[in-house]
């Protein structure tokens, strides 16, 4: 077990975009094994390797008992959007937000062997690749939300007892996001 430290809204790595995975070595399979644990321990529906402070294109997801990983995704998205589905984040501790998303998603990549491969998702699934691919851009679930939700969201960021942390400190309780947070 390797579980890292989450880093948590407020810390640069999670804005900065991630580099494409050019060499598919010993090393990257030790950072899809870390995001692995990190998200199972956490637990989490799906991590991205920013969240762990590494600026690869590289996420894990564990949807519908799905365990896998991505390298280098790449999507596309259908046009149906869920405008409801409550999301949450593993660095944003115990917040959850109605955050739209497309219904369906299909995502291109690669596994860490470099062998390309092809995931289709729907619902929580979908939500997942596009949330953690979000992450890989320097993109966060807060700025998916309509302008009401996004008020509400910064002002109980305001309000947790973890902002303003940005040393990862914080263990938190797997029931507080319903086992949604990614
Ligand atoms: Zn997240």
């Amino acid at each position: 077990m390797a579980i890292q430290p989450i880093r948590l809204f407020g810390d640069p790595v999670l804005r900065t975009p991630a580099e494409p995975v050019v060499d598919f070595d010993k090393e990257l399979r030790k950072l899809v094994k870390d995001l692995t644990d990190t998200m199972m321990d956490a637990p989490g529906a799906g991590l991205a390797a920013p969240q762990i402070g590494v600026g690869l294109r590289v996420f894990t997801y564990y949807v519908d008992e799905q365990l896998g990983h991505l390298i280098n995704p790449d999507l596309d998205l259908g046009g149906e959007v869920d405008e409801e589905g409550e999301e949450g984040c593993l660095s944003f501790p115990g917040l959850t937000f109605p955050t739209p998303r497309a219904i369906r998603a299909v995502a291109k990549g690669f596994n860490m062997h470099g062998e390309p491969v092809t995931l289709e998702g729907t619902d929580l699934m979908a939500r997942c690749f596009q949330h953690e691919t979000d992450h890989l851009d320097g993109v966060l679930f807060i700025d998916r939300l309509d302008s009401k939700q996004r008020k509400l969201a910064m002002k109980a960021i305001r309000e947790a007892e973890w902002s303003g942390l940005s040393a990862p400190v914080v263990k938190i309780s797997p029931h507080a996001t319903q086992g949604r947070a990614l």
